[in-house]
Order: C-alpha cells, then sequence, then structure tokens
C-alpha cells in the first residue's frame, strides 16, 4: 500500500506551528522566543538515525513550505489549530504522510482526523514509536492512544535539532508529565486521560539531562516541578553545588509544605510561576482548585521572598463568583503582595475539560472560533458581569499592574535592597523595553542578552563578594516584620 520511501522516511519535517496570539497585535516575539519547546525534539528521537529531520517552530521562524518531506510530524494547540490544518493539507496535497498530535488533537479528535493520515491522544512516547513500527509494515492505524505513560524508557532529547541561538533560554527541560491535581478548567485532564496524568522521569536519568546542558540557565517546562515531593528533593539535592539557576512552576500548597521549596532555592530556583488562579474560596470550589482552598497566599509569597524567588502570579478573571471588581482588587493585592510579574487571564473553556462540558450543558458557549480561545477573549456567556466589563477589566489589570508607579510599589514590598532592585529590573525588562527585545531578536542577538537576565535572578547578597545566604536573608525578614 506504501512505497518504501513512505514506509522508512528519509526527510521527516516536523512543526510547532504559530499559536494565532503569536501572529496577531498582541504578538510580543520575546514571549516566544522565551525557550524552546521539547515536544517535537522528545518524539525525534525515536527516529532512526540516519533520517534527515527538520524541526521548525513557526514562533522563531518561517516555515519552508516548498520541500518534500516524506513524513509531516505537526504539534496541535487550540489557537493553532486552523494553521496546523492549513500545514497538514498542503503537505498531504503534495503527498507526504502526515501525522497530527498535541492537546487539540486529544480534545477533539474526530475535527483533526479530517486533516491527518494518522493522529495521536495522549502523550506520544509510547504511540510514536509504535505509529513508526506500524508503517514501516505499511500498516498504520488512523489513531493512536496512549495507555502506557512512563518516561523511564525515554531516549535523550534531540537536542541538536533545536536552533538554540533562536532562544533566550535554550536550555528547556521537562523531567515529568502531568500535574496530580484536578482543577476544572485545566487541559491536562483532557490530555491524560485513559492513563496516570502524573509522572516523573527517574532521578538520575533528569540529573544527566541537566549535567549535559551546557551554560548555567535551565527552564523547567514541567507543569507542577514540585508534583511529586520524593523526586524532587532528591533531584534538587542532586543539582545542589552544580552552580544552575533556574526558573519552574508550582502550586501553593506544595510551597507551603515542609523544605521543598528550600530545597528548591539552594539548588538554583530563582522564579517561579505560581498559579493563584483567584482570591476567591468560592471560585475555587467551584473550579475544584482545592490544593489552593484555606492555603495562605501571603505566607507562599513571604516565603519565596526570603528565599529570593521572584514570583510570575497566575490569574483568571471570569469565575461566576467574580463581578466588576474583581480587577481593581486583585491587582491591588499582587502589587501590595510583591508579585514580580502577573499574566491574567480571561477563563477560557477548553473543549473537553469538565469546564467546557459544564458551560456546555448550561448552554453558554458562545463561539466555537478556537482562535479566540487565547485566554483573551471571552467566549462564554458570563454571570457576575457583562462579557464587555470582563474584557474591558481584563485590559485594564495588565495596564494597571505593568504602569511604572505600580512596578516600583511592588519593588519595594521586599525585604532587601538586592531584592528590589531584581525585581524592578525583572518586571520592567519584562514588559516595558518591548522595542528593544524585538531588536535583539531580530539581530538575532539573544545570546547576548543571556548574561543580563542571569545577572538579575542572581542569588540575594547583602554587598559585593558577600553572599549572606538564605538563612540570613530569612532572619532580616522575620527581624523587619517584628518591627
Ligand atoms: S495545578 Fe495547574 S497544572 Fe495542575 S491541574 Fe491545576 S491548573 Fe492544571
Amino acid at each position: 500500500m506504501f512505497p518504501p520511501s513512505i514506509r522508512r522516511p528519509k526527510r521527516v519535517k516536523m512543526i510547532l506551528p504559530a499559536l494565532t496570539e503569536a501572529t496577531g497585535p498582541f504578538w510580543r516575539p520575546i514571549k516566544y522566543s522565551l525557550f524552546p519547546p521539547l515536544g517535537l525534539a522528545t518524539l525525534a528521537a525515536y527516529l532512526p538515525d540516519d533520517t534527515q529531520i527538520e524541526l521548525q517552530d513557526e514562533h522563531v521562524e518561517r516555515i519552508r513550505l516548498d520541500d518534500e518531506p516524506e513524513l509531516v510530524i505537526i504539534q496541535v494547540y487550540i489557537t493553532n489549530a486552523y494553521r496546523a490544518y492549513a500545514l497538514a493539507d498542503h503537505y498531504r496535497a503534495k503527498g507526504a504522510y502526515v501525522c497530527l498530535g498535541g492537546l487539540h488533537v486529544t480534545s477533539l479528535p474526530d475535527e483533526a482526523a479530517a486533516h491527518a493520515d494518522s493522529i495521536f491522544l495522549g502523550p506520544g512516547e509510547e504511540t510514536f514509536p509504535a505509529f513508526l513500527r506500524d508503517l514501516a509494515e505499511g500498516a498504520p492505524a488512523r489513531r493512536y492512544e496512549s495507555s502506557v505513560r512512563t518516561l523511564e524508557t525515554l531516549p535523550p532529547v534531540r537536542r541538536d535539532l533545536i536552533k538554540r541561538h533562536l532562544y533566550l533560554v535554550p536550555n528547556s527541560i521537562v523531567v515529568s508529565r502531568g500535574c496530580p491535581h484536578h482543577c476544572d478548567f485545566c487541559y491536562k485532564e483532557a490530555f491524560f486521560k485513559g492513563g496516570r496524568s502524573f509522572y516523573t522521569q527517574r532521578v538520575d536519568d533528569a540529573l544527566s539531562e541537566i549535567e549535559r546542558l551546557p551554560g548555567r540557565h535551565l527552564y523547567f517546562l514541567d507543569d507542577h516541578l514540585l508534583g511529586n515531593a520524593k523526586f524532587s528533593a532528591v533531584l534538587f539535592d542532586g543539582m545542589r553545588g552544580m552552580g544552575r539557576l533556574f526558573q519552574g512552576a508550582a502550586t501553593v500548597d506544595s510551597i507551603l509544605r515542609g523544605d521543598l521549596i528550600e530545597k528548591a532555592a539552594e539548588a538554583g530556583l530563582r522564579s517561579i510561576f505560581v498559579g493563584f488562579e483567584t482570591l476567591s474560596a468560592a471560585n475555587l470550589e467551584q473550579s475544584h482548585k482545592r490544593q489552593n482552598l484555606g492555603r495562605d497566599y501571603r505566607a507562599a509569597i513571604r516565603r519565596l521572598d526570603e528565599l529570593g524567588i521572584m514570583i510570575n502570579g497566575s490569574f483568571v478573571f471570569g469565575f461566576d463568583g467574580d463581578g466588576p471588581d474583581v480587577f481593581s482588587r486583585t491587582v491591588d493585592w499582587a502589587i501590595e503582595s510583591g508579585i514580580t510579574t502577573a499574566t491574567f487571564h480571561i477563563m477560557t473553556p477548553y473543549p473537553d475539560t469538565a469546564l467546557f462540558r459544564r458551560m456546555e450543558a448550561e448552554g453558554r458557549i458562545r463561539t466555537r472560533n478556537w482562535d479566540l480561545y487565547d485566554t483573551r477573549h471571552v467566549v462564554y456567556e458570563t454571570r457576575g458581569m457583562s462579557a464587555m466589563q470582563l474584557k474591558d477589566g481584563y485590559d485594564g489589570a495588565y495596564r494597571k499592574f505593568y504602569e511604572w508607579g505600580a512596578i516600583a510599589k511592588a519593588s519595594m514590598n521586599h525585604v532587601t535592597m538586592k531584592h528590589r532592585a531584581k525585581h524592578f529590573a525583572y518586571a520592567s525588562g519584562w514588559k516595558k523595553f518591548e522595542p528593544l527585545w524585538d531588536w535583539v531578536i531580530r539581530a538575532r542577538r539573544l545570546n547576548n542578552m543571556r548574561p543580563m537576565l542571569e545577572a538579575v535572578l542572581s542569588k540575594v547578597t547583602a554587598a559585593k563578594g558577600c553572599d549572606i545566604g538564605t538563612e540570613k536573608v530569612m532572619s532580616l525578614s522575620k527581624a523587619k516584620r517584628r518591627i
């Protein structure tokens, strides 16, 4: 049925199409040049060594369309779905065998199947090698569904395919899959259904991968880096003394529990993404974000502050319990708490999540134009305010949080001068110098900016050459609070 060129493809193209927001008026090139995604480079490791592979990330380069690959693999998110389908149609018309996989394909397989020869549901570590075996035998299936979930047999990621010079932090790394929690708006539930939804690499493998990475700076892409306390503790112990600095994501409860966050700081954690999402217990209850319920957000922030870890706080607007006052309350709270950077979202019911099913049952889904599911648009019937109030409030929250005065005020809510200066430099550098970043990206000079970022992320010290260390910062902070 298949010619030998398709059964054992020698030319393979892997594409991450640009998300709609990365090509629209809100495009912030630096946001999409921060670190390389690893999904396709991970799958590439299963292809034979003599395969000619081209991996293209449309967020940082123009996709070449005049080539003749025999096999094309495209990663599909919700807001790149239409672009992914157009690329798939293009390559199928040229005779290539086209595979689609990723979050959106798993959520809406029938929609994706119309544009693909094979589709992949869930993580691909087991299904992709199975597909390659079937393809070699000339009998690939139309649909592959992941059921066995393990990272223990994962070959090393094909980092040689990543164009490192196009990213600010080229050392992205993932040591786990999924998350132990079950928030009703999160894609994770849909993507991992039918098997384990949280699992890790072996610690030794993770440490070996870290050791192989050049430079100092790592960007952990894990949904929840502290999700398995035992694993993370051994990982951080192993990283201590490696001289790394890194960024990652974790939940409020994991920051408050035990001494894991101290171990992370010792290992080099300097900035963390935290999903606060809402200041309302009723909203947390309704969205099943129970791990945040009853947790003292301010205590988590103080703990991070004392360790010199900067915070990127994530907040969602538009829960049924939110009224028009939610925007100023949330932004004021974030500024007063000394949150370094904030990511605001309009609540978005992604297909195949519990939230989507609830909204659909209530007849509240307003559009199925997936391009609008970018957390900047209102795609459902709101309850506590109008759609326009929600959109305006969301836009206003970003403006207010990133005003110069607000950045300065939030910076002052730290213990040491060094931390205040770091906060000011990081927040203003991230949001206030867009033209400079655009120029740096166009001039292909991101490499030159990395030492500056690493300097901003360096450990909190009292004076030049004198590292007062975590314990002393903590006692300074406690003393200040007693005054
Ligand atoms: S904690 Fe974060 S990653 Fe985990 S289920 Fe909730 S939103 Fe998703």
